[in-house]
C-alpha cells in the first residue's frame, strides 16, 4: 500500500526493534508507517514445517545462496545480498548477515532469550573499560518482564550472580533436558560450571492470553484485545520441527507471527514492503521530517512523512542511514555530531569446540524431542576467579550446546566419515546406529569490549544496485576477546573429557586462531550508542537523538557494550521502553 497521510511515526525496519515500536505505538493508538526493504513474508503459510533432509536438494546442505540451508527461513538474504555489497577495510574479514524479508532475521534467529544483568548495564564502573550505559538494569527490568510475557519465553529462575530472575509467572516452564543434557550437567556439575535451563522464545504451552492482555495493557481497551486475540492464535509448540524454518502455527517468536499482527490489528499500522530507505530528511528547522526510500518494485524514489521517524533497520544500516543522510545542516551524517555514528560496532566473542561421547553410543531409541535448540546452558560462573586476577581477560561467556538425536541431515554423514573406516553397507548402518546421537558441539558466546578500531564507515567507492552509497567495516580484537576464545576452548575440551569423550575439532593455544570472525556470530551492535553525555554518545536512554529530537534509532546499534547474553530480547526491551517514551512525549506535545 502506498502513503495516504502523515503519520506519526514512520519505522524503518521491520525486525525485532521495528516490530516491537510498531506494536506498541500503534497500540498506543499512534499512526504508524513500517517501511521494510525486504519482501512481505507470512511464516504461517510459507514455512516448510515437514519436509526431511531427503526431500530437498543436497539434502538440505547449505549454498552460498541459502548459506544456512534450504530450508532456513531466510529469504533474500545471507552473507551476501545480490545488489548490496559491502566491503572490509584491508586486515579485517567482517561477515554481516541480512535478511531482507519481513520481521528481518527473527525469521530464523536461534531464540536465545537471555537478560542482561546489572553488571552489563556499569561495566566501565565495574572494570574500567568500555562505557556505561546511561540506564540501570532495574530501568529495563519492567520492559524485560513485559517482552518476556508478550512474546512467550522458557527458562527458570535460578537467582545467580547478574543471571536476573524475571517477575513471578513471567516464564514459561523449560522443557526437561534430553540424555546428552544430562550428561553434560552431571559431569558439570563436578566442574563447577552451572548448568541451568535455557531461556528460549518458544512456548511450552500456550499462553494464558486474557491475563498476560490484561497485565501488559490494564487502561487500554484495543491493546488488550489485539493482543489477546493474536495469542490465542498461537499454538504450543509441539517439538517436532527446527525454529530455523519458522513456525507455522506461531509457536515461537517472530516479528511476522508476534508483534505485527496485532500492531496491524489496532487499524493504526500501514506496512509498506520493498522499500529500501536511503536516507532521512530534514525541514529547514532541523527537525526530522520523513525519508526517502526506493520503492524496489518499480525503482522509483519515494517519500515518506512522519511526525518522528525511528530508524530500527539493524544496528549497521541503521548508521548507514545516518551516515547518507547528509545535508546542509548535517553535512557529516545526521545526528552526527559527536562523530560516533558507526563507531563502536561489536560482534559477539565466539569459539566452539566439538566431541564424540561414547557413553551416548547405541542408545536405545528414545524420544529425545523438544525445541529445536537446546533445553540448558551454561551461564558465566567464574566471576570470583575474574575478581581474584586470575584469568587473563575481562568480562564473560556463557556456553550453548548442542547434539543428540535429532534428525540426521548431511552435517551426520560428513561427521561420520572419521569414525566408520570407510565401512559401507550392513557395517555402514550398524556404525550410524551406533554414532547417531553421540556427538556434541560446544559454543562459546563472550561480551567483546567495544574500541575505537571496530567500525563502519561509508565506503567511498562502494554503492549498491540503487546508487545508495554502502558500507565498509574495520576490526580489531583486544587480547581480551583473543584470550577469552582461548580460554573458551580450553574449557570446552575439558568438559568433553570430563563426559569420557574425545574433542574432534581443532583446540588453539593462539586466541587469533580459536576465534570467529567478526560478524559471524550475527550479533553485532552499536554503531549510534545511547549515553549521559551528548559529546560520547548518539541518542539518549530514550533511544532518541541528541541533535535532532524527533528522531529514534532503537535497534542495537544504541548499545553501550554487548554483554554476553544473546542481544535481541534487550533490542526489544529497549525498544519497548523508548516507544513508550515517544508515545507519552507525542501525547503531551513535548514532540510536536
Ligand atoms: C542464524 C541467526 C541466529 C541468531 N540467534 C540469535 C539468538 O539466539 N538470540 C539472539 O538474541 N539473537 C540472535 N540472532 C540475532 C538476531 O536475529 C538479531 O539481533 C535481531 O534480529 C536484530 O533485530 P533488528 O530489528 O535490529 O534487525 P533485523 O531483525 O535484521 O531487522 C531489520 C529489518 O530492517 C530491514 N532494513 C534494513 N535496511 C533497511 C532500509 N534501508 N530500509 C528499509 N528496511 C531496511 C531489513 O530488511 C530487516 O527486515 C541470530 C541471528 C541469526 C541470523
Ligand atoms: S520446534 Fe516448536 S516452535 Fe520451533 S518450529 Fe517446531 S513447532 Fe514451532
Amino acid at each position: 500500500m502506498r502513503q495516504a497521510q502523515d503519520y506519526d511515526a514512520v519505522i524503518v525496519g521491520s525486525g525485532a526493534a521495528g516490530g516491537m515500536c510498531a506494536y506498541v505505538l500503534a497500540c498506543s493508538g499512534l499512526r504508524v508507517l513500517m517501511l521494510e526493504a525486504g519482501r512481505d513474508y507470512d511464516p504461517v503459510t510459507e514455512t516448510p514445517m515437514f519436509q526431511t533432509p531427503a526431500d530437498a536438494p543436497l539434502r538440505g546442505a547449505g549454498t552460498p545462496e541459502k548459506p544456512f540451508g534450504f530450508y532456513d527461513a531466510t529469504v533474500d538474504g545471507g552473507w551476501q545480498v545480490p545488489g548490496e555489497p559491502y566491503s572490509s577495510a584491508p586486515g579485517t574479514d567482517f561477515r554481516w548477515w541480512r535478511a531482507r524479508m519481513l520481521g528481518g532475521r527473527t525469521n530464523h534467529w536461534g531464540r536465545i532469550s537471555l537478560r542482561m544483568g546489572e553488571y552489563d548495564f556499569k561495566p566501565r564502573s565495574r572494570d574500567g573499560l568500555g562505557a556505561d550505559w546511561p540506564m540501570a538494569y532495574d530501568d529495563l527490568a519492567p520492559y524485560y518482564d513485559k517482552t518476556e510475557a508478550l512474546i512467550g519465553v522458557y527458562g527458570s529462575n535460578e537467582g545467580l550472580e547478574n543471571t536476573p530472575n524475571s517477575s513471578p509467572g513471567v516464564l514459561l516452564p523449560p522443557p526437561a533436558p534430553r540424555a546428552e543434557e544430562m550428561l553434560a550437567q552431571a559431569r558439570c556439575r563436578e566442574l563447577g560450571i552451572p548448568v541451568i535451563p535455557a531461556h528460549l522464545a518458544i512456548l511450552t504451552r500456550r499462553l494464558d492470553a486474557a491475563r498476560i492482555s490484561r497485565e501488559l495493557w490494564p487502561d487500554n481497551a484495543t491493546a488488550r484485545r489485539v493482543t489477546e486475540e493474536s495469542m490465542n492464535r498461537r499454538a504450543a509448540c509441539y517439538y517436532a520441527t527446527p525454529c530455523g524454518r519458522g513456525c507455522s502455527i506461531r509457536a515461537n517468536f517472530q516479528s511476522p507471527t508476534v508483534l505485527i499482527p496485532p500492531a496491524l490489528a489496532t487499524g493504526n499500522l500501514d506496512v509498506i514492503t520493498d522499500a529500501m530507505v536511503r536516507e532521512v530528511t530534514v525541514g529547514p528547522d532541523g527537525r526530522a521530517d520523513g525519508v526517502h526510500y526506493v520503492d524496489k518494485t518499480t525503482g522509483l524514489d519515494e517519500r515518506a512523512t512522519g511526525r518522528t521517524v525511528i530508524l530500527a533497520a539493524s544496528a549497521c544500516e541503521t548508521a548507514r542511514i545516518l551516515l547518507n543522510s547528509k545535508s546542509g545542516l548535517f553535512p557529516d551524517g545526521l545526528a552526527n555530531g559527536s562523530g560516533l555514528v558507526g563507531k563502536y560496532v561489536m560482534d559477539t566473542v565466539g569459539a566452539g569446540v566439538g566431541g564424540q561421547i561414547p557413553a551416548l553410543e547405541n542408545m536405545p531409541p528414545h524420544n529425545a524431542d523438544g525445541a529445536s535448540a537446546m533445553h540448558v546452558y551454561m551461564p558465566w560462573w567464574l566471576y570470583g576467579e575474574q575478581a581474584a586476577g586470575r584469568l587473563d581477560f575481562a568480562r564473560g561467556y556463557h556456553i550453548e550446546f548442542g547434539g543428540g538425536r535429532k534428525m540426521p541431515g548431511f552435517g551426520f554423514m560428513g561427521g561420520l566419515a572419521g569414525f566408520t573406516d570407510g565401512a559401507y553397507g550392513r557395517r555402514f548402518k550398524e556404525e550410524c546406529r551406533r554414532y547417531y546421537g553421540s556427538f556434541i558441539w560446544f559454543d562459546g558466546r563472550g561480551e567483546m569490549i567495544p574500541n575505537e578500531d571496530s567500525y563502519c564507515e561509508i565506503d567511498p567507492d562502494g554503492v549498491d544496485q540503487w546508487g545508495i552509497p554502502t558500507l565498509r567495516f574495520h576490526w580489531k580484537w583486544s587480547d581480551h576477546e583473543l584470550n577469552q576464545a582461548r580460554h573458551m576452548q580450553r574449557t570446552f575440551a575439558s568438559v568433553i573429557e570430563a563426559m569420557g569423550g574425545r574433542v574432534t575439532s581443532s583446540v588453539h593455544d593462539d586466541g587469533a586462531r580459536a576465534i570467529a570472525a567478526p560478524g559471524v556470530i550475527i550479533h553485532e551492535v552499536g554503531g549510534a550508542r545511547m549515553g549521559a553525555d551528548p559529546s560520547e554518545s548518539v541518542v539518549n536512554e530514550f533511544c532518541q537523538s541528541w541533535e535532532v529530537d524527533n528522531l529514534f534509532v532503537t535497534d542495537g546499534a544504541c548499545f553501550v557494550s554487548n554483554a554476553d547474553k544473546n542481544p535481541t530480547l534487550s533490542i526489544m526491551a529497549v525498544a519497548w521502553r523508548a516507544s513508550e517514551y515517544i508515545a507519552s512525549e507525542m501525547t503531551a506535545r513535548s514532540i510536536r
